[in-house]
């Protein structure tokens, strides 16, 4: 323990969307157990809540707060109250994203902004409030959930605008490294391959659902995410955590505008 003593972080889209441990819930625990005081931000306030609570149990400080990450005044407040109840941000975990499936084709064009808004408006807004400050303090990481679906889109399976959603989260990693480098702002990114989470769970409970044997089509579900991996398993929000903790800790302190890839070997085999 003891990584990011004194800092204080900002997990955005730090709850989970169902029972489970989510990239962004593992991320807060992980930053809270490491020394971090940790703003839990959620859309949704039980869940933010709900990671704020459990790192309270453990000893840990931590305060939930509602907000919309691809909303402009909702950003606008989340850092004036970050302000307000410590005085300072090191750390900014970008963690929100929607799943989204169909080629342009199927897709429609609501979805597409949709999608846009929440997976990248959101990296945006963030960044727009969070790199003032961190200017002010001549210091600062961000750390940018991205995923594998940037660089590489397997035949048969189709999700464009996640796809081009996480392209364009790496593109604007990249960017803010290059162009705050000099004030002392660190940019990275990670790309998380496929990681047993919530939402995974509840895509695969929406693909058994219409099957006749729905165990047997869930199990099979799971199975195929674990084979595509040459560990032979899924990875979990522990994995993305472990590797925010590193990014945002001072042991990274000369790693900027890495595009950092968690997935047991996924892209390489
Ligand atoms: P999750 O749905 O469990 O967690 C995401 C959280 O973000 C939820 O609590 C949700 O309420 C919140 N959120 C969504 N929209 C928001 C908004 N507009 N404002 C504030 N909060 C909002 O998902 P997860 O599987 O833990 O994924 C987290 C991140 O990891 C996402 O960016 C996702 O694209 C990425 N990722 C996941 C996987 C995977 O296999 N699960 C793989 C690669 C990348």
């Amino acid at each position: 323990a003891g990584r990011l003593k004194d800092k204080v972080a900002i997990v955005v889209g730090a709850g989970s969307s169902g029972p489970g441990w989510g990239n962004g819930k593992c991320t807060a625990v992980t930053f809270a157990r490491e020394g971090a005081k940790v703003m839990c931000v959620d859309l949704k306030r039980a869940a933010a809540e709900e990671t704020a609570g459990l790192i309270a149990k453990e000893g840990g400080e931590a305060f939930a707060f509602e907000a919309n990450s691809a909303n402009n005044a909702d950003v606008k407040a989340m850092v004036d109250a970050c302000m307000m109840k410590w005085g300072r941000i090191d750390v900014l975990d970008n963690n929100v994203g929607i799943g989204s499936t169909g080629g342009p084709v199927e897709l429609s064009e609501d979805e597409w902004h949709l999608v846009f808004d929440v997976n990248v408006k959101s990296f945006f807004l963030t960044a727009k409030h969070v790199i003032p400050v961190m200017e002010k303090q001549g210091k600062g990481a961000i750390v940018n959930v991205s995923s594998i679906a940037s660089i590489r889109s397997p035949k048969g399976v189709s999700y464009i605008a996640y796809n081009a959603s996480k392209g364009a989260v790496n593109s604007l990693t990249l960017a803010i490294a290059s162009q705050y480098a000099e004030k002392g702002i660190r940019c990275n990114a990670i790309l998380p391959g496929l990681m047993h989470t919530p939402m995974i769970d509840f895509l695969a409970e929406q693909y058994a659902k219409n099957e006749k044997d729905h165990n047997q089509a869930y199990d099979k579900m799971i199975a195929i995410r674990n084979r595509a991996s040459p560990t032979g398993k899924m990875g979990t929000g522990w994995d993305t955590a472990n590797a925010a903790l590193f990014l945002a800790s001072d042991e990274a302190a000369y790693v900027n505008g890495h595009l950092l890839v968690v997935d047991g070997g996924i892209t390489v085999r």
